[in-house]
């Protein structure tokens, strides 16, 4: 009994709201409508400003007074940063470097002759001990 109760209120409120949302009769001048606002750069609220065959045309943001075209409520896609840019270029670099079509042959290895000796395998790159700044004192002084 008292679900049945319940279940009436939610159907009454929803109704309600829905009404409020979607009115029936077409837009008219002056109404209250939610728009992207490019001055604001926010989906603010905007009173209707122009109407072309029954198709809202243009809007004034309430917010800054902006008059612009009807954006249909949609925020414009974001724009990538210049760091987010700097990132893909980068990652593309990367990508290309790494060989889809146009990957680069890897360099024959030569295969030595019998008589000739075996080429000496190149030596380590030396490796940079940390330089000592007192010790180096030191000797300079001894010197
Ligand atoms: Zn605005």
């Amino acid at each position: 009994m008292a679900l049945g109760f319940q279940r009436l209120r939610v159907y009454f409120d929803a109704s309600n709201r829905r009404g409020l949302l979607l009115p029936d009769r077409p837009v008219r001048l002056g109404d209250v409508i939610d728009d992207y606002c490019p001055r604001c750069r926010l989906l603010l609220n905007h009173d209707v400003a122009s109407l072309n065959v029954g198709l809202v045309a243009k809007t004034t943001c309430r917010t800054c007074h902006n008059t612009h075209d009807y954006r249909n409520a949609e925020a414009p896609p974001k724009r990538p940063t210049k760091k987010q840019l700097e990132k893909q270029k980068l990652f593309d670099e990367v990508l290309a470097g790494m060989g889809g079509g146009g990957a680069v042959p890897a360099a024959p290895v030569p295969t030595p002759a019998a008589d000739e000796p075996a080429p000496e395998p190149a030596p380590p790159p030396p490796v940079r001990k940390k330089r000592d700044l007192w010790a180096e004192l030191e000797r300079i002084r001894k010197k």
